[in-house]
């Protein structure tokens, strides 16, 4: 395992972390005062500076991406379903052009949180059947423009809104349903959040294998988290044993960045540079 305790080399930056903080270009001016080498941005964060200049924020600040978030919102009703398949081309074309790995998939919960204005269903077996036809549908464009997807596992508690695969288990099932040979088209994003709890974590771990690791994000689980979305904690103030679970990607062979993901109110009121120091000290310390 690396060891992460003399720099923070291998720290990206999920932009969300700091989106209260400031718009995307801030954000990046930021990384280059703390040396921070990555980031993983969202599309609306490029959208509200416009992609062109995102993108060229990003190559003159000589940053890689550890992704694009983020694709997928597959479910939704009949009427609803070519927005959905074209705004996923939409992520793709905006992935290429900022020069992203993968893009991240949240897959969808039932369609009327996914895409809204779709009909109420509560039938999440026909979800997870749209999401496997989405990401099929999705990986026909995704491989003409050579941009990988990353199936990102929610924890269940987000199943009914955001992402009807809540399981690294369920994850890889697709991956083996949709790319058999192992192509490196598809694969998972595993955030410490959403999968520390789950028993089978280290058996799928050692399934997925290497090739289809494309991203590990952190942060931690507080005991009490007070609002499901919007509270998680600071690698080091809640209960996740980060460490281990990292041990166990990289010992796939997993080399990639850890890539930091905080959604949470009491960070986003903190000034973006205390943010990002505590990020750094916190990367070395417990990551
Ligand atoms: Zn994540």
């Amino acid at each position: 395992m690396r060891d992460f305790s003399k720099d923070h080399r291998w720290l990206s930056l999920n932009t969300a972390t700091v989106r209260k903080q400031g718009d995307l270009v801030a954000i990046i001016e930021a990384c280059a005062r703390h040396g921070i080498r990555a980031i993983d941005p969202w599309r609306d964060q490029v959208a509200s500076v416009g992609l062109e200049r995102a993108a060229r924020a990003v190559r003159d600040a000589g940053l890689e991406l550890t992704g694009y978030c983020r694709g997928g919102m597959f479910t939704s009703d009949a009427a609803h379903r070519i927005e959905a398949r074209d705004d996923n081309r939409r992520a793709v074309d905006e992935a290429k052009a900022l020069g992203a790995p993968c893009i991240v998939l949240v897959v969808g919960g039932l369609p009327q949180y996914s895409r809204p204005g779709s009909a109420v269903s509560k039938d999440i077996i026909e979800a997870r059947n749209q999401v496997h036809d989405g990401i099929a549908e999705m990986m026909e464009y995704a491989r003409g423009a050579n941009m990988r997807l990353a199936i990102e596992p929610l924890h269940p508690a987000y199943a009914g809104d955001r992402a009807c695969v809540n399981t690294t288990k369920q994850a890889l099932d697709l991956c083996d349903a949709l790319d058999p040979k192992r192509s490196g088209a598809l694969g998972v994003a595993l955030d410490v959040y959403h999968i520390w709890w789950d028993p089978e974590l280290l058996s799928q771990i050692a399934r997925a294998g290497k090739d289809r690791l494309m991203a590990f994000h952190v942060c931690d689980w507080l005991v009490p988290t007070r609002d499901i979305l919007n509270d998680r904690g600071m690698m080091g103030d809640g209960v996740i044993d980060i460490k281990s679970v990292r041990a166990a990607v990289e010992a796939q062979g997993f080399a990639g960045y850890s890539e930091i993901e905080i959604f949470s109110e009491e960070w986003w009121s903190k000034p973006m540079d205390e943010v990002l120091r505590t990020c750094i000290e916190r990367h070395r310390s417990v990551v």
